[in-house]
Parts: C-alpha cells; sequence; structure tokens
C-alpha cells in the first residue's frame, strides 16, 4: 500500500512517466490518479482542453472524502496525484475540503503531488497546499502581457480590457517568480499551436528567466476550445522541435509530452527527432500517463474516464467501482487496442488517443515495432 518515491524529481527520475511500472509489472499498471475538483475557472483560453465543461458554478453534488480515501486506498501503488480544473485555486472553499486532504494524503503516503494552475490568483491562497506540493505546473505560451490578452479571454462571455488582462499576467508572473525562488518546482507547459510555433524559443528563455525548474512543451490538439483551431502537421511540427533543441538553454529541463513521433515511424526525419530528442542532456520524452498508468476522476460526479479532455464514456465511477477495475477496463477496451502497444527497446508505450485520432488515424499500431535509437 504504501509508496516511496523520496527521490527528486529530475530528468532522470519522473514518477508519471509510465514504462517504469510497465517494465517493473509486465503491463500496464494504475498508479496515478487525476483529480478534476472544479468547473470554474477566471480565465477562458483559446486552447483550453476543457473549455466545454467550463462553469459559473460549481455542482453541490460531491462525492463524499472518506469514500475517495477508500478508493485511493485501494490502489496498490499509487505513485502520483494531481489535482485539476477549471482553475482549481478558484474555490477557496474546495481548496479548504478537497485540495489540501487530497494532497496531504498523497504527500503521507509517499506519493507525489501537482497540482495544475494557472498561478493568476493572490499569492497567499497557494500558501495552504505548498506542504504538500511537488510541482506546481502552469500554462505559459506567451512572450508578453499583450499576447497573454489574445490568448486567454477568447472564449470570455464578457468584455476585458487590456489593463486588466495585463493585471493578471502581471500577478501570474510575479507569483511564478516568488515561489520558484521559495524553492516551489514550477513546471511551465507551452503548447506548440500557430501562435506559438514561432516564437517557442522566446518563451522557453522567459520561462528560464523566470526562475522555473522545467519547460513542458506540447502539441495543441483539437479538444473543447482547442477544436476552433489549427492543427499543425507533422512536418511543421518537426520543424519547431528541432527550432527548439537548436535555440534552447541547455540549463532548462525539457519534458516533451504527447510527442506525435514513435520509434516504429518510417520517417527518417523523425527517427533523427526521436533520437535527437533521446540524446539531448536535460531533455526527456515523457509517454503519456493517460490510459498508461493514469485515470481521471471527478469529485462532484464520481465518474473515471481515461482522460479529462477525451469523449470516451465514463470506466466506472467512484461510488460503485474500485480505480483498478476502471483501469482494467480501458486495457480492454475496444478504442484502446489499436494503440495497446509495447516496444522496450524503444521505451515507448504507445500513444494516448487524442494523438492516435489526431495523426496516426486508423493505424493499428500493434502491427508496428520500433528500433533501438
Ligand atoms: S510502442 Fe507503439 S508507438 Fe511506440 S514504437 Fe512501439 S509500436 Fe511504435
Amino acid at each position: 500500500m504504501l509508496t516511496q518515491l523520496k527521490s527528486p524529481m529530475s530528468p532522470q527520475n519522473d514518477p508519471w512517466e509510465a514504462i517504469d511500472r510497465r517494465k517493473q509489472f509486465g503491463s500496464n499498471k494504475l498508479t496515478s490518479i487525476e483529480f478534476t475538483v472544479t468547473n470554474l475557472c477566471n480565465l477562458r483560453c483559446e486552447h483550453c482542453a476543457v473549455g466545454d465543461v467550463l462553469t459559473m458554478k460549481d455542482s453541490e453534488e460531491r462525492i463524499p472524502l472518506p469514500l475517495i480515501f477508500q478508493r485511493l486506498d485501494e490502489i496498490e501503488h499509487l505513485d502520483t496525484l494531481s489535482i485539476t480544473g477549471g482553475e482549481p485555486m478558484f474555490n477557496q472553499q474546495i481548496i479548504t475540503d478537497y485540495i489540501v486532504p487530497l494532497l496531504r494524503y498523497a504527500h503521507e503516503r509517499g506519493a507525489k503531488t501537482q497540482i495544475n494552475s494557472n498561478l493568476t490568483l493572490d499569492l497567499d491562497r497557494y500558501e495552504a497546499i505548498l506542504p504538500y506540493l511537488d510541482v506546481l505546473h502552469i500554462s505559459f505560451n506567451y512572450v508578453d502581457a499583450q499576447d497573454f490578452y489574445r490568448t486567454a479571454y477568447v472564449h470570455k462571455m464578457h468584455p476585458v480590457s487590456f489593463s486588466q488582462a495585463e493585471k493578471t499576467f502581471n500577478t501570474m508572473v510575479e507569483n511564478t517568480i516568488e515561489l520558484a525562488k521559495r524553492g516551489v518546482f514550477v513546471s511551465a507547459e507551452s503548447l506548440i499551436s500557430e501562435h506559438t510555433a514561432g516564437k517557442l524559443s522566446r518563451i522557453h528563455h522567459i520561462i528560464k528567466e523566470l526562475g522555473c525548474q522545467r519547460h513542458e512543451v506540447h502539441p495543441l490538439y483539437p479538444s473543447d476550445f482547442a477544436r476552433h483551431m489549427k492543427i499543425l502537421s507533422l512536418a511543421e511540427l518537426r520543424g519547431v522541435y528541432n527550432r527548439l533543441l537548436d535555440e534552447r538553454d541547455p540549463d532548462l529541463w525539457i519534458l516533451f509530452g504527447t510527442l506525435p513521433f514513435y520509434a516504429c515511424n518510417s520517417s527518417e526525419e523523425d527517427l533523427a527527432l526521436v533520437k535527437r530528442m533521446k540524446d539531448s542532456h536535460n531533455v526527456t520524452v515523457r509517454n503519456d500517463p493517460d490510459g498508461h498508468n493514469r485515470l481521471n476522476t471527478n469529485i462532484f460526479t464520481g465518474e473515471v474516464i481515461v482522460t479529462d479532455f477525451g469523449d470516451v464514456e465514463p470506466l466506472g465511477n467512484l461510488r460503485t467501482d474500485r480505480l483498478d477495475d476502471c483501469f482494467e477496463r480501458w486495457q480492454k477496451h475496444s478504442l484502446f487496442q489499436p494503440f495497446n502497444c509495447y516496444c522496450p527497446q524503444s521505451s515507448c508505450v504507445g500513444p494516448n488517443i487524442i494523438v492516435a485520432d489526431t495523426y496516426y488515424r486508423g493505424i493499428d499500431f500493434r502491427e508496428r515495432k520500433g528500433i533501438s535509437l
């Protein structure tokens, strides 16, 4: 029951990485849970992958905390616990009633913890979670306040002035600098979109200047609000990745997530990029947790799903199902089978559902074999 993962996070030790437990147990294993704790958010970013479920008021229906603890207790190897929203820190009651107890539970079990926040609220709001937090994950897709203004309010129902946006942007920047200075592990995520592709290196260097310890980089995928945005081609993405690797600061850890390039691809350029990432100092490619070692659940409905930005029907419910059983249902699910692959020689457990659906529709990855790069 007790999981011990006390060593510090580093490119050599990423507790969210799915392949380590896969190697240990010979099959995918549920070791990671993500909780959606609110559908409220003060922003409405153009790329929001859960934008369709954002509301103005959270449901009063809540899964009782003792039942959530029971479901967590039933997971034999809990390596990581993540909190997401909406903006999880928006509702003080939720912070007190759910976020702090969940983070404390994971911390006391020896699991690593993460919260996904836009970090735009008053700094003192974050104090209560810091003792139990391992990763403060923020979104950062901007080179200045103007960029933030263009991005963060696209789907807002009421107009927001530039000066309001600038104030919010400055709060986020100041909070990041202050918390990083206090030793909080701030991991800033950028999405590769048509708006960020040409300035990703500048964004990367700003993230370093703010004191963040890691830059997490993902392509934009067409989920919820992001469905209205242009999705870059694989060739365009390759160019962006190579430019970033050319121009990055080697002292800042880059984590590439939901990478749509694999060691089983036939393109020489794809293989060269995968190898370049593998060989670069302070660069890691994370096998995607969703469905490989993680499930998402929701404190309001109790529904258990494979990923918070997917359209797959729930795999079960906290009220009635063990989380391990929900995970096994996904392992056998017909939607998962075409990419239920594993190539230890390539350190790869295959794509997740949204990557496969976006770039590899109709491909059966079980018929492919990755090479050792
Ligand atoms: S695990 Fe799947 S995606 Fe990865 S290299 Fe092998 S076949 Fe390709």
